[in-house]
């Protein structure tokens, strides 16, 4: 990794950070790859700079605020080109948790080119060296040099093997624990998560770059149809941006009684709610609510 930055110039490549109405977590790691050791972006032939003049990679934090647009914007323009953007944190990426508020005129890449996409919220500093790494490599292939290694996991940039136990990384999802009851569209707060009626069933998708790893979705979900990997390391091309997500599709089983399409009750959902089913259960859920509804009043008569 020595030689990614350094492939065709002796000079370190200038980092300058921006802070675009940043709440000061990314910030806060940001200053970890700059003060701790083990994070140093020297190492990669990088270093930070205070002037934008000396800049190649600017490191954008934050949701890009109304208020500070304008500064921000022409702050920007004093990098000299050429120059390669990272956005840091799921704010400037996508709006992150304050992505509807009238506040934000965000994100950043409707006004200028972003290059690479550090998810998180904060991103650990491993994940945004990652980034840095990334950005080196897209400058030194713009300056016409040899064909770079593309960066390494943060992991092994830290010489941290393991993820700290309790850490969350990106979420996973498995549509067959799934009941689609949308408690978990209800409670993300970064808006990250989406289900759509199709004629096949109900599809959800989860965007990974406006997801806090907050782990509320898998808290709120009964049925266990949501988990958190030790996937944290995102830092990704501006063009792969959009494919970042996790897709599902519940499908719609017919009713056994009358045949209209129903989503299906999965086992997690009766352990949950009866701890132990037995064939009349798992008979009566593969009704719809009106089958079950004139069973129910029928075993009464009875
Ligand atoms: S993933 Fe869980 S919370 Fe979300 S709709 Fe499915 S069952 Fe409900
Ligand atoms: S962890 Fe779940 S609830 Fe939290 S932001 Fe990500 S998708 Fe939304």
């Amino acid at each position: 990794m020595d030689t990614v930055c350094n492939a065709t110039s002796d000079e370190p490549l200038g980092l300058y950070r921006i802070n675009a109405g940043s709440c000061n977590g990314c910030d806060v790691e940001l200053a970890a790859t700059a003060a701790i050791a083990r994070f140093g972006v020297e190492r990669l032939g990088c270093r930070y700079t205070e002037s934008p003049e000396e800049a190649a990679i600017v490191l954008i934090t934050g949701p890009l605020t109304v208020r500070v647009r304008e500064k921000i914007l022409s702050l920007y323009d004093e990098v000299p080109e050429p120059k390669v953007t990272v956005a840091v944190g799921i704010c400037p990426v996508s709006g992150g948790v304050f992505r509807d508020s009238y506040a934000v005129a965000g994100p950043v890449d409707r006004y200028l080119t972003v290059d690479v996409n550090v998810p998180g919220c904060p991103p650990r500093p491993q994940a945004i060296v990652a980034g840095i790494a990334e950005a080196a490599t897209i400058w030194k292939g713009q300056q016409g040099g040899e064909p770079l290694q593309r960066a390494e996991t943060a992991a092994s940039l830290s010489g941290e093997g393991a993820t700290p136990a309790g850490l969350r990384g990106k979420m996973r999802y498995n549509a067959s624990a799934c009941v689609g009851c949308r408690m978990c569209e209800h409670v993300c707060a970064g808006g990250a998560i989406l289900f759509n009626e199709e004629e096949a069933g109900l599809r959800f998708t989860l965007w990974h770059n406006s997801c806090a790893f907050c782990g509320l979705c898998r808290h709120y979900c009964r049925t266990g149809a949501l988990s958190a990997t030790e996937e944290w390391q995102l830092a990704h091309r501006q063009e792969d941006k959009y494919r970042l997500v996790e897709e599902g599709v519940v499908p719609r089983v017919p009713c056994t009684g009358c045949g209209v399409p129903l989503l299906p009750v999965p086992p997690e959902l009766l352990r949950v709610a009866f701890r132990e089913t037995n064939r009349e259960i798992s008979r009566l859920a593969a009704l719809c609510p009106e089958c079950r509804q004139k069973e129910s009043i029928g075993g009464i008569r009875r």
